[in-house]
């Protein structure tokens, strides 16, 4: 049934075949039809995040990065500061869209993988009050640490100052609660958790903070406050939308209430975390995070020292049997990444283990060693 290798990689990911059979429709942009498939997407992430009361759902063509993008451009004021949460590639990035659209900012950079903590968020805050804004990574998925927004939110609330949180690799599965988490706005997108296939994403942006950004964003087709309006006005998408796309994910959402939503997701990707590791442990592999701060998104395994292993050769052997895994992302040590997300379940996380056992021995690797260097 399934021939096609597995994406052990967190977006895009293995969808169900439902999922991808809903794009076996054309639907016309402007028709009814899609604009209230549009209507009940919008109203599920808003419902999944208990924000309906407060923030609106804004859904834009492109991959996650363009939604961040999106949010920064129409949020930002000219006099705005940003305070950018960094470890890792991700938050490296929000920095750097920053910069390039001239927008002030100021980094905590922690580094490749510690996570930063809301005490050191309250003294910067505390330190500068011209701080208008503050961005956090969920799930850090070039290392897999899940980041503390919970603390951190509560902080950034207390000083008086907006989070923005690009949540793209942890909503879905980890739980969002408008009410106690207080943010203006949350990015996701739609091939991460909730198991959709790529080609948009969505902001859920506080409304009261929203209506005033008429006008602020320099770009046309990033704009999420004309994008908001024009929805609410027409139901439509402003640009061409990525139809077929927009339709499997409205097909993955039900599958998603249909496995009991977040707190099924989680659990499953949780049981796929732990078996994982145990059993990558149990071959001799070493995870790069304390168990305290491994996702159940994506985990980085340090590469056994031995130079019978490097990456590439190893994916190969991977795929040859029937997975595609991902690169590590450190700077410091060779690591390489293992999802848990997608139509992943117990069989498939049997079946990678035994394949990582496998492709080892065909590499003629002996008995694996982590690297001696790794202070944690
Ligand atoms: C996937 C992801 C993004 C977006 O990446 P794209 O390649 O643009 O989809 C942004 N932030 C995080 C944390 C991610 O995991």
């Amino acid at each position: 049934m399934h021939n096609e290798p597995y994406l052990l990689t967190p977006g895009p990911l293995t969808t169900s075949l439902s999922v991808k059979q809903a794009m076996l429709r054309d639907w016309g942009s402007w028709d009814g039809d899609f604009n209230q498939i549009t209507a009940a997407i919008c109203q599920d992430l808003l419902t999944l995040a208990n924000a309906q009361q407060t923030h609106v759902c804004v859904p834009l063509q492109g991959s996650g990065t363009y939604l961040v993008e999106a949010v920064f451009a129409t949020l930002l004021a000219k006099d705005s500061k940003t305070l950018v949460l960094m470890n890792g590639a991700y938050g490296q990035r929000a920095a750097a869209i920053l910069q390039r659209m001239g927008k002030t900012c100021v980094t905590l950079d922690k580094g490749d993988y510690q996570p930063p903590l809301a005490q050191e968020v309250d003294e910067l805050l505390r330190q500068d009050p011209l701080i208008t804004h503050v961005v956090v990574i969920h799930c850090e998925t070039s290392s897999g640490i899940l980041n503390p927004v919970d603390a951190i939110a509560k902080v950034v609330a207390a000083q008086g100052r907006e989070l923005i949180i690009d949540s793209m690799s942890a909503f879905g599965a980890l739980p969002v609660d408008a009410n106690e988490l207080p943010f203006t706005a949350l990015v996701s997108s739609a091939n991460k958790c909730l198991e959709g296939v790529p080609g948009f994403g969505f902001a859920l942006i506080r409304e009261t903070a929203l209506v005033s950004c008429e006008g602020q964003s320099p770009s046309l087709s990033l704009d999420l406050y004309d994008q908001w309006r024009y929805m609410q006005k027409t139901g439509q998408w402003r640009f061409t939308p990525p139809t077929h796309v927009v339709a499997a994910f409205h097909q993955a959402l039900q599958e998603y209430q249909l496995e009991g939503g977040q707190s099924a997701r989680l659990a499953r990707y949780s049981r796929n975390r732990d078996r994982l590791v145990a059993g990558m442990r149990a071959l001799g592999f070493q995870t790069l995070l304390e168990d305290a701060w491994l996702s159940p998104i994506i985990i980085t395994f340090l590469s056994p020292d031995d130079p019978a292993f490097s990456f590439m050769p190893f994916y190969q052997q991977m795929k040859s049997r029937g997975f595609l895994i991902y690169p590590g992302k450190l700077t410091q040590v060779e690591s390489f990444r293992l999802g848990c997300i997608g139509q992943l379940f117990d069989s498939q996380i049997n079946a990678v283990l035994e394949a990582v056992a496998d492709s080892c021995t065909a590499l003629g690797l002996t008995a694996i060693q982590p690297p001696q260097t790794m202070s944690l």
